[in-house]
């Protein structure tokens, strides 16, 4: 080791940032590596998509995040490999970084479990541009109805996957349909319009209890979303979906909400690979054979106290990030590692205004305006940023007294998923 301790990690999200904090006054030599300038907030990336938020609302700057720790550099690039044995990060395009403490918490990316024209006609939503992309192509197509496609599903979008992020979108998106397309398109039969939920499974909300995933089913049928259970998809192309029992559903859009994938840098650090090819770790969440190797967050597969696996959750990211910092420092002043311990702070999942549920510690269950006002109060808390607080805050009062989305903007960057839906 150096004069000081050197530890590298890979992505700024909630596990890297907080792992970042929590060192932030220890005697270590930090650099966070990120492929983004910007701290993303995912759980709002459904509001960015439906108009409800900005881009720049639910994003913060990384250097300014570490702004005013001397002891934290910020490196803006692409971490291709890990060399374990080496202690080296391979960054794409740069000299290679040398560490003498790892924490990766470099997330997760969508699979499309090998069906066929998943990954060239459906939209994912895992990042910020992938938010803005689907929110163009939506407007978009309502703009080409507007001009005259009168075809079978120009205005139908199919949301597959009834997880959170599928039942989240969907309620957001009925709302912007029935509240605010329905008024900008006032020469458009708006009620063309439709937005379907296709899920394999029997129910919605995996990980939630049936109570909650029946309160969200009922809240997303009153929208006049149409939730398909029991439904296999056989492959998407560009006219829609065809499903294994032969059926077939023309639609604009599909959004695809289905499968999580591990960052590709599991693969060069353990052989030992859970769900989703996440990397097995071991009881203080380092990486068999390396102690002064930690990986947090999505890309890890921890177990908790009962020995079920942890889920892929912002909170179990957070306090794995903390956890990792605290073994670096218990290590520096030879003390034992301790096993992580997750404390589950509850579920939310939303399912538009005045819509949540809410499953909290102690088997408490909220849901419609209570479980709301708790969602809104957690999200603006953990949003990171001031000004994106007060941002939040002040759109979604807007938009409880107006019903108004007012990011309706089209961003188009030129680039289309289809234009088979041109007029
Ligand atoms: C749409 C959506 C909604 C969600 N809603 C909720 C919710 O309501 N509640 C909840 O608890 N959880 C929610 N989650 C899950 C939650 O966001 C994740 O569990 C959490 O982000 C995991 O944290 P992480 O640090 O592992 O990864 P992330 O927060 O994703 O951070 C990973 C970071 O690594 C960077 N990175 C990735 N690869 C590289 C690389 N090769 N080189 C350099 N940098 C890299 C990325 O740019 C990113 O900044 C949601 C996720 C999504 C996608």
């Amino acid at each position: 080791m150096g004069v000081r301790p050197r530890v590298v990690i890979i992505g700024s999200g909630f596990g890297g940032l907080n792992a970042a904090r929590a060192l932030k006054s220890a005697p270590v030599d930090v650099t966070v590596v990120d492929r983004d300038n910007y701290v993303g907030f995912w759980p709002l990336l459904y509001q960015v998509a439906t108009a409800g938020l900005g881009a720049d609302d639910i994003a913060y700057p990384v250097r300014a995040t570490y702004a005013g720790h001397p002891n934290i550099r910020v490196r803006l690039a692409t971490a291709t490999g890990v060399d374990l044995d080496a202690r080296l990060v391979h960054l794409d395009g740069h000299d290679s970084l040398p560490y003498d403490f790892l924490i990766v918490s470099a997330g997760s990316s969508t699979t499309d479990f090998g069906l066929p024209g998943v990954s060239e006609h459906t939209f994912a939503l895992k990042t910020l541009p992938d938010a803005v992309r689907l929110r163009n192509h939506i407007l978009t197509m309502f703009e080409h109805a507007d001009a005259g496609s009168g075809e079978r599903g120009a205005l139908i979008i199919v949301l597959v996957g009834g997880g959170p992020t599928g039942v989240e979108l969907a309620g957001a998106l009925s709302e912007l349909i029935s509240r605010n397309l329905s008024r900008d398109f006032t020469h458009l039969d708006v009620t063309r319009a439709r937005v379907v939920v296709v899920e394999k499974a029997d129910r919605l909300l995996p990980g939630f209890s049936d109570r909650s995933a029946a309160t969200a089913l009922a809240a997303l049928v009153r929208k006049g979303v149409e939730v398909r259970f029991g439904v296999r998809l056989a492959g998407v192309d560009a006219r829609g979906l065809t499903f294994e029992d032969g059926s077939s559903l023309d639609a604009s859009t599909i959004i695809w909400t289905a499968g999580v994938a591990a960052s590709p840098l599991a693969g060069g650090l353990a052989a030992e690979r859970g769900r989703g090819g996440a990397v097995v770790v071991r009881a203080d969440l380092s990486v068999a054979g390396h102690p002064e190797v930690f990986v947090v967050g999505d890309l890890a597969a921890a177990s908790g106290r009962d020995g079920r696996p942890l889920p892929q959750l912002a909170p179990v990211a957070i306090q794995g990030g903390r956890h990792a910092a605290r073994t670096i420092r218990r290590q520096l002043s030879g003390r034992p590692s301790r096993p992580f311990r997750y404390h589950n702070h509850g579920i939310m999942a939303t399912i538009g205004r005045r819509e949540a549920v809410a499953e909290l510690p102690g088997g408490l269950h909220l849901a419609g305006t209570l479980g709301w006002v708790a969602w809104l109060v957690v999200h603006l808390f953990f949003l990171v940023g001031f000004r994106n607080r007060i941002v939040a805050f002040v759109n979604w009062a807007w938009n409880y007294l107006t019903w108004d989305r007012a990011s309706r903007v089209i961003l188009d960057d030129g680039r289309r998923i289809t234009d088979r839906w041109a007029p």
